[in-house]
């Protein structure tokens, strides 16, 4: 159903992408075990990522969104060419309101609830999410979720 969910933000995502010359791709395993609770809040997180991605890469970069399945849990991996994010940031990230560096953020608008929000879906789903950024070379948002049998 990942699949589904994903393919359904397709048309959206890809406009959004086009806008800024960003090329935006999906690389989905076959046969990933089906993801029990909520299908819009699973959306949204996943929405909320890319938006992100796609809001901090500049003209003609990368966006991608991978989905796997290693042993118990699935992986769902968000990964962009973007700004990157100074490794000093990343503990308070998921924080409501954070912004990393205001003077960058308030060119590209937002109320820095985006992430605070998606934390709270994985952990809805007892998920967990972890960040790795390379500034100025990019970054991904690893979100992984136990498979319920
Ligand atoms: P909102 O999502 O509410 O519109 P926002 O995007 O600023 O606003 P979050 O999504 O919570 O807020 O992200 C928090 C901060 O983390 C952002 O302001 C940005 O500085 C940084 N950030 C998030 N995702 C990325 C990314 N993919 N690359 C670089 N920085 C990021
Ligand atoms: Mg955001």
């Amino acid at each position: 159903i990942i699949k589904e969910i994903i393919r359904e933000m397709n048309m959206m995502v890809q406009a959004l992408a086009k806008q800024k010359s960003i090329t935006y791709s999906t690389e989905l395993e076959a046969n990933l075990p089906p993801i029990y609770g909520n299908r819009d809040l699973f959306k949204q997180m996943i929405l909320n990522l890319v938006e992100n991605a796609i809001k901090y890469t500049p003209k003609n970069g990368q966006v991608k969104v991978l989905s796997y399945k290693r042993y118990d849990h699935i992986f769902i991996v968000v990964k962009d060419t973007g700004i990157g994010i100074p490794k000093e940031h990343i503990p308070r990230l998921f924080e409501r309101f954070y912004r990393v560096d205001k003077a960058r953020s308030r060119k590209v608008g937002g109320t820095g609830l985006g992430l605070a929000i998606v934390k709270h879906i994985v952990f809805s789903f007892d998920g967990d999410i972890k960040v790795n950024s390379k500034l100025g070379k990019g970054s991904e948002f690893i979100v992984k979720i136990p498979i319920i049998e």
